[in-house]
């Protein structure tokens, strides 16, 4: 792990190594595994940040009849949000009768989360939950509650196993936190 990490004039620095996340991933997915047996869900991947954690998480769930499609919000510039949600990719899969789980990287304010739930819902799923690797629960404007979280952290700027700052530093195999 790098001791530090510089973007764009910002420093960071390490705060979840990638055996802790791993551990923290199987634990979400034996949890799912156990809430979907007998189902055949959609997990619905949010680009661009939750690919990283979705290509694990899904492979651990190991429930051979699901299947994975993707979409794409967009709420953030830099390190803030911006308020707005946009949503860049949208849907291409009929959703009536599914058991979906969406997969995130992170729920900060929880205004992506809250349209992209009732987007999805107006396709008549049989279900819709939420997995999230992170949650700043401090930063909700939503009051919104993810049903699986691998961390709960403080709501401060972090980087990452998929997050970025501005479209870079997704590689890194484990998470920073940006120094103060
Ligand atoms: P929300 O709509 O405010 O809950 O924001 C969710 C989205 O904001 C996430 O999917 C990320 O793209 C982005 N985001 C929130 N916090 C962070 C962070 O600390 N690092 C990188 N991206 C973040």
């Amino acid at each position: 792990m790098e001791e530090k990490v510089i973007v764009d004039g910002l420093t960071f620095v390490p705060y979840l190594r990638r055996e802790e996340i791993q551990k923290q991933v199987k634990r979400v997915a034996e949890q799912i595994r156990e809430d979907m047996a007998g189902s055949s869900p959609l997990f619905l991947c949010v680009l661009n940040g939750a690919f990283i954690f979705a290509a694990d998480l899904i492979r651990e769930v190991g429930l051979n009849g699901c299947s994975v499609s993707f979409v794409r919000y967009k709420s953030y510039e830099g390190t803030s949000s911006t308020g707005k949600v946009k949503q860049l990719i949208g849907l291409t899969e009929n959703l009536e009768g599914k058991d979906v789980v969406i997969i995130e990287d992170i729920v900060d304010t929880g205004l992506t989360a809250v349209q992209m739930i009732a987007d999805i819902k107006k396709q008549n799923p049989a279900s819709v939950r939420f997995a999230t690797l992170l949650h700043k629960p401090e930063s909700s404007k939503t009051g919104f509650q993810p049903d699986y979280v691998a961390f709960s952290i403080p709501p401060k700027f972090i980087i990452g196993y998929g997050l970025d700052l501005d479209g870079k530093v997704r590689n890194l195999k484990d998470i920073y936190m940006v120094e103060e």
